[in-house]
Parts: C-alpha cells; sequence; structure tokens
C-alpha cells in the first residue's frame, strides 16, 4: 500500500486560535469554561475539551449569570452578544476573522440598502451568525435551483456573500447562476470562501487522481470536510469520511491500494497520524507527503488573552 498525505490539510490559522483561546480561558479562569456551539466541528477536539472541563452550549440561558462564555470559531449574530451582556456573562470571542469580515461585509452592504444573497447551509453555526447581522436584508439560498426561485422588486439593489467553507466549485455555479439572473449584482471585494477551504480542496482535486481510495478525516457536521469528502468522490472515487481509524473498517482497503489521506481544518493532526498507524500495521504501506501549497497564516489570540498568554509564554 502507497499513502500520499495531502499538504496543506487539517488545522487552519482561524481553528489554532480558537483552540489556543479555549485552552487559555481554561487556565486563566479554571473550569467551567462555557463555549457557545462546538469550539469547532470536531468530535475528538471536543471530547478532549470537555475532559478539561468546557461545556458546550447552544442557547445563553444554559450559562449561569456572571458564567465565562467563549464564542465559537463560527461566530456569532449582535442578538447573541446581547443575550450574554444581558446575563452578565464574561464573554470572549474566538470567531475566526475571516467570519467576522463576512459579517462586516453583511453590515455594511445592508446599511447601504442592499438586499443581499447569502450563499451558504441551512442551519450552519456560521450561517446563523451572519443571517443574524441583518436578518432583514439577508436571504439564504444553497443551490442553482434556490437562485432560480428568488423574486425581488424592480429596482432592488443585490450583493452576494458567501459561507467561509463551502465548495468552490459549487459556490463559483451558484454565482454564475446569480450573474445569469441579475447581471448587477454586487460582489465582495474578496473571496470569501477561505484560504484553507480553497487550499484543502486544491490539494485534493490535484492527488485525487493518482488514490485508489481517499480518507478525509474530520466529524460529519464539519461542512469544509463535507466538500473534502465530495470533492474526492467526484468521478466515482471511494472516499470517506471518518473521525479516525476507528471508524475505518479492513474490506475498505486492500495492500495494492494507492490511499489518499487529507483532513479537514478542524482535524487535528493526531488523527491523520493514528490513520497511517493503523493502515501500516494492516498493509504495510509507505507513506510520503504532497505538498500543493504552503501556509504560513496565523491569526491574534481575542485581545483579553493576549497578555495572560505572554505571561504564559
Ligand atoms: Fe477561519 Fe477558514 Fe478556518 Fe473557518 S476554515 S476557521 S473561516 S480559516
Amino acid at each position: 500500500m502507497k499513502i500520499i498525505l495531502a499538504a496543506p490539510r487539517g488545522f487552519c490559522a482561524g481553528v489554532n486560535m480558537a483552540i489556543d483561546s479555549l485552552d487559555l480561558t481554561l487556565q486563566k479562569f479554571g473550569p467551567p469554561v462555557y463555549v457557545y456551539h462546538e469550539i469547532v466541528h470536531n468530535q475528538y477536539v471536543v471530547k478532549t475539551f470537555r475532559e478539561k472541563g468546557a461545556v458546550f452550549v447552544d442557547t445563553i440561558e444554559e450559562v449561569p449569570e456572571g458564567g465565562v462564555l467563549l464564542f465559537s470559531a463560527h461566530g456569532v449574530s449582535p442578538e447573541i452578544r446581547k443575550a450574554a451582556q444581558s446575563r452578565k456573562l464574561h464573554a470572549l470571542d474566538a470567531t475566526c476573522p475571516l467570519v467576522t469580515k463576512v459579517h462586516l461585509e453583511a453590515i455594511k452592504y445592508a446599511k447601504a440598502g442592499y438586499t443581499i444573497i447569502l450563499i451558504g447551509h441551512e442551519g450552519h453555526d456560521e450561517v446563523l451568525g451572519t443571517m443574524g447581522e441583518a436578518p432583514e436584508a439577508i436571504v439564504l439560498v444553497e443551490d442553482e435551483n434556490d437562485v432560480d426561485k428568488l423574486e425581488f422588486p424592480p429596482g432592488t439593489e443585490l450583493a452576494y456573500l458567501t459561507q467561509t467553507t463551502l465548495s468552490v466549485d459549487d459556490a463559483g455555479r451558484v454565482i454564475k447562476r446569480l450573474r445569469e439572473r441579475f447581471p448587477e449584482i454586487h460582489s465582495p471585494p474578496k473571496d470569501d470562501i477561505c484560504y484553507a477551504t480553497q487550499n484543502r480542496q486544491e490539494a485534493v482535486k490535484l492527488l485525487r487522481e493518482d488514490a485508489d481510495v481517499v480518507v478525509v478525516l474530520g466529524s460529519q457536521n464539519s461542512s469544509n470536510s463535507q466538500r473534502l469528502r465530495e470533492l474526492a468522490a467526484e468521478q466515482g472515487k471511494t472516499a470517506v469520511l471518518v473521525d479516525g481509524p476507528q471508524d475505518l473498517s479492513l474490506e475498505q482497503f486492500s495492500s495494492e491500494n494507492t490511499v489518499l489521506i487529507t483532513a479537514g481544518a478542524s482535524a487535528p493532526e493526531s488523527v491523520v497520524e493514528n490513520t497511517v498507524e493503523w493502515l501500516k500495521a494492516n498493509f504495510d504501506a509507505t507513506v510520503e507527503t504532497s505538498v500543493i501549497r504552503e501556509e504560513d497564516v496565523k491569526f491574534p489570540l481575542p485581545k483579553p488573552l493576549r497578555a495572560f498568554a505572554a505571561e504564559q509564554a
């Protein structure tokens, strides 16, 4: 068996920042630290933090008055921030700056009187947060069919934004349809699909040809991991999305296989290592890394944690 490790893969700058933020918040304030939604969409990461005293909540009412609360990498709506304030919570914000960028674009367009078409997945934490910035001005579309159903009064000024973790190809098709239907539509000055999503998809696209099986490490609720699996499965290739080797079975592989391994932006490298070890132990596998693009992006910690982080360094 030959294993090809796709690079880049795994943790992005936003996830690294969010995870460091939660670690530092736990150290600074001690448990319990409440986290609004999963800190990142990965079962392994969530379980590890639960064991350290993080409590993941879906409503602000679950946090006792005066509690310490961290907003996850996916961002929150102003309504949630207000609810945290009225409950007198000590709130810290680990929203990825690339998600914040989309929020700011939504606010800017809404203030200028635009109707915003947000391309994204209904119910995703990031989409809920972005829509909450200007609920009366944002319409969500998931695909080209949704675009076909859109109707606006004459003279409506339109702009589109996208969720950060979409399939580049799928989003491109939706944008093409939007431009066909609404040629005057405004686009964001810079792509909303983030660098990490784009780079991981590019690596899979370039490397999938050489593989018999593609293993994507990540959780089922991770949007960018799901997109990697879909991309790998195009053209009939076998592609699986799993949290780790415990979810794989020997029957899915043979010793003649070339296996491409990648990982979503919220999947830790340790699960990649465990999967490689499992394959090596069962199939006498050799391993090579294929680097498609270098990444050196880093995001700063939330301001209230910076001095504490410097003291710990
Ligand atoms: Fe930020 Fe992109 Fe990572 Fe999401 S996937 S946390 S938008 S860098």
